[in-house]
This record gives C-alpha cells, sequence and structure tokens, in this order.
C-alpha cells in the first residue's frame, strides 16, 4: 500500500513538473506573442501619427495654395469689372499679366476670357488670338449661374502648356450685372507632386489630393499622370461621405494597386477636396515583421531550450523519485529484516558509539533499542573479556579483518551477566569504500555456554566416580611431565588397584560394586589435597593418583593414607581374606630429573610394574618402583 501511494505521488510530482514546464514554456510563448502583437499596433499607431501630421499639413499646404488662387482671382475680377474690356484696358492687363511671370510654380497661369469664350488676356506667351474656351466647363458653369464665387473645375490637360492642371475661375460682371466673362487661374498638378514627393511615404505609400467628389487630382509618385482626373467617387471613403468625420484614420484596400493601406483623410474646411496620405500596411509592418522574426527565433529557441532542460530534469527527477522509492522499500525490508530478528543488529561507528540498533537489544541484553543508541557499544563487556574485545574490534578498524566472531560475557539489564555470541563484520562507506564501520550481530549464548562446559566437563569426566577421566589423566601427565622435567622437580603417580574385585562383584552384585568403586573414588579425591593433584579414574577398577611436585617419601604418604582411609572406612568384602575388607594394592612412581628420561608413558610403566608387584606380593600394600626394579636406561 505504502509503496504504490509513493509511486502514485511520484509519478504525480513528475505530471506536476511537467505541466509546470509546459505551462512556463506556453506562458513565454503566449507572453512574447502578445508582446509582439502590441509592437504592431504600436507600428501602426506611429504610422497613423505620421500620416495625421502629414495630411494635416498639406491640407493647410493646398489651402494656401488656393487661397492665394482666390486672392488672384479676387483682384483679377476686380480690375475687370473697373477696368473694363476696351482695347487699352486688355492691352494694359495684357502687359500686367506678362510681368508678372512670378511664382509660376504655385499658380500657373492666369486667363481672362469675354462673354463667347474668348481669349482676353493671359500670363502665357503664346497668341491666342482666335483661342476660345467657352467649351470648358468652368466656362458653362459661370455662364450659367450668377454665383461669384469660386469653381474649382476637374483637372485637365492644359490647352497652352499640355501638362495636367486645377483650374479655380469666378466669373465678372458688365456693370448691370450681366456675365461678363471668366477668370481663371491654374495651378499645376506638377506643382502638388513635387511638393509631395519631399515626404517619405514608402514606395507603396502616396499623397493624394482629391476633389470633394472624388476626382483625383494630384498623387505623389504619378509623373506621367495616369492616375490624374480619376474618379474615385465610387470609393467607399467618397461613397459614405456624409457619414464619414471631415479627417480620419482610413484603412482601405486601394483599387488601383489592390494593397491594404493605412491612411488619413482630412478634408479641406474652406475648399471642396481633401488630402489623403496613405502607406500600405506591409511597408509599415515590414520593419516589425523583421524584428519579430529574430525575436521569436530567438523566443522559440529560449522556449525550446527550457522545454528541452525541463524534460531533462523531469526525467532525472522521475529517476531519483523511482530510486528513492526504490531505496526507501528496501530499507524498510532490512529494517524489518533487523527489527523482527531475534538477534540483536546493531551498527557501531569508528568512535565505537552505537549508531542503530534494533528492538531486539531488549530480548538480549535487556536494553530498549532507546537507551543503548548513542552509548559506547563496549560497555556492557565483562571486563575480563574486554581486552579480547578491544583486539577484534580494533583488527577489524585497521582492515586486519573483514570480520570476526567472538563469545564473551556481557552485562544484562535483569540476569545480571550473560554470555554473548557476536558475529562482527566492517562496513565501507558505498562511494570511497573506507571503513566507516562495524555491524555486529549479537545473541544470547547463555545456554550453550553453560551446554559447553558441562559437555567440557563431561569430556574429562568420569562418570561413575566424578574423578577426572582417563584422557584428562593423560593430558595432565603430559603437561606436568613437561614441567617437571623443565623445572627439575620430582613428579609422582600412585596407581591404585582393588584387590580381588571381581569376586566382590560376584559376590555383592554388580551395583554394590559402583558403590565401592565410588567409595574409593571419594577417598582417593579427598587425598588429592593440593590443587594440583589429580585424583583419575584409569579404568575398570584402577585409579590414579598424579602428584606434581611430590618426591617418593611424599608418594609413599599419600599411598599409605590411602590405605589408611581405606581400612578405616572398613568395606566388607568376604571374599578377600584375609581381612575380608576392601583392601587396594598400590604401585608408586616417582620422576627422578638425572635419569634422562624423555617419555611420560615411562612413569606409568614402572607405576605399573610396581602394582603387578604389589599384587604378587600378597596384595593390600604399596610398592614404589624404585624398589621394584631400577629406571630404565634412555637407551633401553
Ligand atoms: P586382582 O586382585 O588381581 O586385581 O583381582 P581382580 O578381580 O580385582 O582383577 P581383575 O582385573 O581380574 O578384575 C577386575 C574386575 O573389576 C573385572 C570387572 O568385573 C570389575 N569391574 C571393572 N570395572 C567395573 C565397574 O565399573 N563396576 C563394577 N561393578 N565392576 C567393575
Ligand atoms: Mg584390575
Ligand atoms: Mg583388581
Amino acid at each position: 500500500m505504502v509503496k504504490g501511494r509513493n509511486e502514485l505521488s511520484s509519478n504525480r510530482l513528475a505530471l506536476v513538473a511537467t505541466a509546470f514546464v509546459a505551462l512556463a514554456c506556453a506562458a513565454i510563448l503566449a507572453l512574447s506573442g502578445w508582446r509582439e502583437w502590441e509592437s504592431r499596433a504600436v507600428y501602426l499607431r506611429n504610422a497613423e501619427v505620421d500620416m495625421t501630421n502629414l495630411a494635416r499639413s498639406l491640407t493647410q499646404h493646398a489651402d494656401d495654395t488656393f487661397d492665394l488662387a482666390e486672392t488672384i482671382l479676387a483682384g483679377m475680377v476686380d480690375r475687370m469689372e473697373t477696368g473694363g474690356t476696351d482695347p487699352a484696358a486688355l492691352a494694359k492687363l495684357q502687359a500686367f499679366l506678362q510681368q508678372r511671370q512670378f511664382n509660376r510654380q504655385r499658380i500657373r497661369g492666369i486667363f481672362v476670357y469675354d462673354e463667347t469664350g474668348r481669349w482676353l488676356a493671359t500670363t502665357e506667351q503664346i497668341n491666342f488670338a482666335g483661342l476660345n474656351n467657352s467649351d470648358r466647363e468652368y466656362f458653362q458653369h459661370h455662364l450659367a449661374r450668377p454665383d461669384r464665387s469660386s469653381f474649382f473645375g476637374r483637372p485637365v490637360k492644359s490647352r497652352s502648356g499640355g501638362q495636367w492642371i486645377v483650374t479655380v475661375s469666378r466669373r465678372f460682371n458688365h456693370p448691370d450685372g450681366t456675365f461678363a466673362g471668366v477668370v481663371l487661374t491654374t495651378i499645376d498638378v506638377a506643382y502638388f507632386l513635387r511638393f509631395y514627393e519631399q515626404f517619405e511615404v514608402g514606395t507603396n505609400g502616396a499623397i493624394s489630393l482629391l476633389s470633394a467628389d472624388g476626382i483625383l487630382l494630384a498623387r505623389s509618385g504619378d509623373d506621367e499622370g495616369a492616375y490624374v482626373g480619376r474618379d474615385m467617387s465610387s470609393a467607399p471613403l467618397f461613397r459614405e461621405q456624409q457619414t464619414r468625420p471631415a479627417a480620419s484614420v482610413y484603412y482601405f484596400k486601394s483599387p488601383l494597386d489592390g494593397l491594404q493601406r493605412l491612411s488619413y483623410y482630412q478634408r479641406s474646411s474652406r475648399y471642396p477636396f481633401l488630402v489623403l496620405a496613405t502607406k500600405a500596411q506591409d511597408d509599415v509592418l515590414a520593419p516589425w515583421r523583421q524584428a519579430v522574426l529574430a525575436r521569436i527565433a530567438i523566443v522559440l529557441g529560449l522556449t525550446l531550450l527550457i522545454a528541452l532542460i525541463g524534460y531533462y530534469l523531469i526525467r532525472q527527477l522521475a529517476q531519483r523519485q523511482r530510486m528513492a522509492t526504490a531505496l526507501l522499500a528496501k530499507e524498510a525490508d532490512f529494517r524489518l529484516l533487523a527489527e523482527q530478528s531475534s538477534d540483536m543488529v546493531m551498527r557501531i561507528g569508528l568512535d565505537e558509539v552505537i549508531r542503530y540498533v534494533s528492538p531486539s537489544s531488549v530480548r538480549v541484553i535487556g536494553w530498549t533499542a532507546e537507551r543503548l543508541m548513542g552509548t559506547q557499544a563496549l560497555g556492557g563487556v565483562n571486563a575480563e573479556d574486554r581486552l579480547r574485545v578491544e583486539q577484534a574490534v580494533a583488527a577489524l578498524k585497521n582492515g586486519e579483518a573483514e570480520e570476526a566472531r567472538i563469545v564473551y560475557r556481557n552485562r544484562h539489564r535483569e540476569k545480571g551477566e550473560i554470555w554473548v555470541e557476536t558475529a562482527l563484520r566492517v562496513t565501507r562507506a558505498p562511494d570511497t569504500a573506507a571503513i566507516d564501520g562495524v555491524v555486529a550481530i549479537s545473541r544470547d549464548m547463555t545456554k550453550q555456554k553453560d551446554l559447553e562446559d558441562k559437555l567440557a566437563v563431561l569430556a574429562t569426566s568420569d562418570g561413575l566416580t566424578g574423578l577426572a577421566n582417563r584422557r584428562q589423566f593423560d593430558e595432565r601427565l603430559a603437561d606436568e611431565w613437561a614441567r617437571a622435567r623443565r623445572a627439575g622437580g620430582p613428579l609422582s603417580l600412585l596407581l591404585v588397584d582393588v584387590d580381588h574385585f571381581k569376586k566382590f562383584n560376584d559376590h555383592y552384585g554388580h551395583q554394590a560394586g559402583d558403590g565401592c568403586l565410588r567409595a574409593v573414588a571419594r577417598i582417593l579425591a579427598a587425598q588429592a589435597r593440593r590443587p594440583a593433584d589429580l585424583a583419575a579414574r584409569y579404568g575398570g577398577e584402577e585409579f590414579v593418583l598424579l602428584l606434581p611436585n611430590t618426591d617418593a617419601e611424599g608418594c609413599v604418604q599419600v599411598g599409605e593414607r590411602i590405605r589408611e582411609a581405606l581400612r578405616e572406612l572398613g568395606m566388607l568384602h568376604a571374599q578377600n581374606l584375609p581381612s575380608r575388607l576392601i583392601t587396594v594394592s598400590i604401585g608408586g612412581a616417582t620422576n627422578v630429573p638425572r635419569e634422562a628420561v624423555t617419555e611420560c608413558g615411562a612413569l606409568v610403566a614402572a607405576a605399573d610394574r610396581a602394582l603387578y608387584a604389589a599384587k604378587e606380593s600378597g596384595r593390600d600394600r604399596l610398592v614404589m618402583s624404585g624398589e621394584v626394579v631400577a629406571w630404565p636406561a634412555r637407551s633401553a
């Protein structure tokens, strides 16, 4: 369950991280997209402002131009009406106009026609005799209307110069108020063109001057005059004229070249025309597009980088999470093993302080893990065993051994002292492989130790009499023999055999025989008075008494004491004549250092011979080997 939940939460974490990275990337893209869209709007707005300013100032410029034309017209009308059209006045007028070659750039020409359309005077240097302009629109206009205000004509190709011109005209009257003729000024379209060309509106941009009813008067870039006079009244700008403000930003698709344009138009407040300044939206946005492409490329690159790094980090994260989960599960398993084990598991640092101890410490040494944690690991070791344990631990820490097994006594909270068996093993740091501590697994082995002790006793003692057995005797004999030879001291041995014991068994039964043997054994044990003395059952009804540091004299004394004690006991043995009591025959031998005998077996053999001699000479006596035969020579 826990595992499943961990996996789930680690998956969720990776999912959340992925969502976060995706969101961050999306946010960056959206934000930069929004910013770019904003900057596009700024570009367009700036272009609108440019166009607005341009259109306003050009409207002003056109107003000024038409103002000038009107001023001239007003002056000319006054002159015609006061001066009349008699030949003298006309000659003066012609002379005046000829002198007025000023400012031909703006006002191209001034013309005066009489009521039949005949030329009366002009600034042009041509022979105008016979020329008649009564067919012109402006002439018909003035002829038909008494209105004395200026008439702005459609652009026409000049009859005198051949270039495109815009006409402004007024009628003048006879003194009686009837139509007397027309005064006309012409404005060169080229004049506007030249002026407009000073302004930068891009290759697809244009500045146009249009009459209020949609006739194109001048358009920048139109040097050939291809557009002049074109009727644009069907364009939305003119069709919806009533509903449109006098000046406004205006987006449209040009019917001339099909390009999407942004423009600003301004209608003159005084004259029937408007100025339209346009730029192609593509031209306006071209630098923006370039900058955007560069920026978007950078942002896309960065976003991709973030996404890639994010992906990499998330993968790492997921992997770490998986590893951590696996580690956690593994640790839980190990902990379970350690904590469920009946053995006490300890982790000990190099300072011999307990870093971890399993809860089974209560079972093993009676202390809780909480009490033991942080204490010295060897604190409870019995003082006698301590050095041994410390040596084993030191060997592990020095790297002399990888593992060790030690058995020692340790304090138990309630039981006082117990025997503990501990398996030690060094632990190494996973990264450096340097020894960083020791793991100890301990178990209470007091019972085993007791059993061991019992077995040891069993292995070395005789079951019937409780004396040392033959094996222990052999070992002690070899030791004492070697010691005696080294020290040059005496070593004695008594071989004791119960007399006619077979008969005793036959007469009293085997159990009684056993009891007899136990009684003899007790006597021997009692006579082995020195700590180094050893009484042992040599086999059957034969016993042996090893007497270190005892000379032949002492040996005889001990032997006689045994016989004495047996006599005092007075155990009946009807078949053993003449005493009818239990008696023993004893053969004694003493090691004499000056005799160069190297084998301990020789001592036993000597005692055996002495015993034989004792039996032969009538039983119930002690015979020392020296009394029987001499010690065998070295060569024998
Ligand atoms: P001797 O005076 O010559 O020593 O005669 P003996 O009968 O004592 O000698 P022998 O060696 O012929 O007999 C030893 C007897 O001791 C044989 C056996 O029945 C008896 N015996 C040996 N071991 C035990 C024992 O553990 N218990 C009993 N009840 N009898 C034993
Ligand atoms: Mg015997
Ligand atoms: Mg015997």
